[in-house]
């Protein structure tokens, strides 16, 4: 099996942090998001960690497109609410990583375009984002209908029958 390991070396505790688990040594099993990020927490609360991956085929973090964009789904209750949550983390993750030594993570507040040639969809979306971004906080950025010509503008390659939805990149890029 191969494997790899990472063992975070004791990084910074921010005051609401815990030293519950600084005596042990931790093997996380599986090096993607879930993984890397149950290890990161484990070492910021001075355990010793060694993440194992057996490199199977099928990898999801590798070949995630790396989307953060809860607010246009369709998913409802405790999975958005989740889905939300993560989002609204991601910035500090960031500064944590920073704060690590971590200095390439690429993430970026780009923004988003949501496109269809179904008027009526696209108006059941806005809806959505807008009163999710009510309480998501200015992470979310300014939500604007744009027509075909902008759509294209932003991405040539679509097709010439869609409108969309816009959301800008939200607070400062990261
Ligand atoms: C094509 C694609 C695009 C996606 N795009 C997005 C997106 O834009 N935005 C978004 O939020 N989500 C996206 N996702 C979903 C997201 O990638 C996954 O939800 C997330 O990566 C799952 O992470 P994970 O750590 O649970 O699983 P994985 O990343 O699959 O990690 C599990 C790891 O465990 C290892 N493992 C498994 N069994 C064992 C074992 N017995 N011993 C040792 N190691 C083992 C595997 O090798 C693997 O590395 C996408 C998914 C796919 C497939």
């Amino acid at each position: 099996m191969a494997w790899f390991g990472l063992v975070f070396s004791q990084v910074v505790f921010d005051p609401g942090g815990k030293d519950i688990v600084s005596q042990h040594h931790v093997i996380v099993i599986g090096g993607g998001i879930a993984g890397a990020s149950a290890a990161f927490a484990l070492a910021r609360r001075g355990a010793a960690v060694t993440v194992v991956d057996s490199a199977l085929k099928g990898q999801a973090t590798a070949a995630s497109a790396g989307i953060i964009s809860p607010w246009a789904s369709t998913a409802e209750g405790p999975a958005y609410e989740l889905y939300a949550a993560g989002a609204a983390y991601y910035p500090r993750v960031i500064e944590l990583l920073a704060q690590a030594g971590v200095e390439r993570t690429d993430y970026r507040r780009t923004g988003a375009l949501l496109v269809s040639a179904d008027p009526d969809r696209l108006t059941e979306a806005q809806a959505r984002v807008e009163a999710r971004a009510r309480t998501a906080g200015g992470i979310v950025g300014d939500i604007q209908r744009v027509d075909n010509a902008e759509v294209r503008a932003l991405v040539p390659v679509l097709a010439p029958d869609l409108e969309g939805v816009y959301r800008s990149a939200g607070r400062s890029r990261t």
